[in-house]
């Protein structure tokens, strides 16, 4: 918990692009890739809070 970015496990670069998204169980995965080496990785986020569980009267 020491580091709140994200960055690529094998060269440490902090440029990852979104190479696709997908939403899952009501969550959102999204595929990205480093720009320095190409590895792929892949992160699972929750969606913005208060978007989806309005409550309604
Ligand atoms: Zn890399």
């Amino acid at each position: 918990m020491k580091d709140r970015g994200l960055a690529c496990d094998r060269c440490g670069c902090r440029h990852l692009e979104v190479v696709r998204t997908v939403r899952v169980f009501g969550k959102i995965k999204r595929r990205r890739r480093c720009r320095h080496c190409g590895r792929i990785v892949t992160t699972l986020e929750s969606p913005a809070r208060g978007s989806d569980s309005k409550k309604l009267p």
